[in-house]
């Protein structure tokens, strides 16, 4: 039996360990490459290697970004009196899209799930007490699953101390889905209902 070429091989093995791509799709996508032109092959492995060599963490906020902080947390008209928590960094994106929302974000970096090992510990917490200042208004907009909820009571509490303003996303978000792929009405929605805690 006639196999395929090694380097065929090794494409198609990287591309599958990448996130929703099965075997199938990354013999398809290897397969489409091989076809094109070598321009295509060498835009996609530039854009791979530019991203890894350009691409960090907002140290203030933990939004990617290109430059630390980020231009979110530096943008002077943004409004700093108001700080809207998420899980991970497209979440920020879902809400820029809507254009409705001008505070400034924080990035947990994920939800609490004792059965997984993620304590508070493996969160952005800590840098999340340094930013609280007067006046300022917490938005908890934890995914509406077990763990965002888990997360979204446990930051209610450990801020109850502070003397904040603490509000969560009004319901209506669809249960056990991701704010990253929600429609834009929706989380518009959400955010302008938001109700205290
Ligand atoms: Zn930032």
């Amino acid at each position: 039996m006639q196999s395929l070429p090694d380097s065929t091989n090794r494409l198609i093995e990287q591309l599958s360990r990448l996130p929703g791509i099965g075997r199938k799709t990354a013999q398809r996508l290897a397969f489409y490459i091989m076809k094109s032109d070598n321009e295509i092959a060498s835009n996609i492995s530039k854009a791979l290697i530019d991203v890894k060599e350009k691409v960090g963490t907002c140290t203030e906020c933990g939004c990617i970004t290109e430059i630390d902080p980020c231009y979110i947390c530096t943008n002077p008209k943004r409004d700093n009196n108001i700080l809207c928590i998420v899980e991970e960094a497209p979440d920020i994106y879902a809400f820029e899209r809507t254009n409705s929302f001008n505070g400034r974000y924080h990035v947990l970096g994920g939800a609490l799930s004792p059965l997984d090992g993620i304590g508070p510990d493996e969160l952005n917490i800590e840098s999340l007490t340094k930013r609280i200042h007067e006046e300022l208004e917490i938005v908890i907009a934890t995914n509406p699953s077990v763990e965002g909820e888990t997360t979204a009571l446990y930051i209610a509490k450990l801020l109850s101390g502070y003397n904040l303003k603490i509000t969560r996303l009004a319901r209506g978000v669809p249960v056990g889905s991701d704010l990253e792929y929600i429609d834009e009405a929706t989380l518009i929605r959400a955010m302008e209902g938001r109700t205290l805690v």
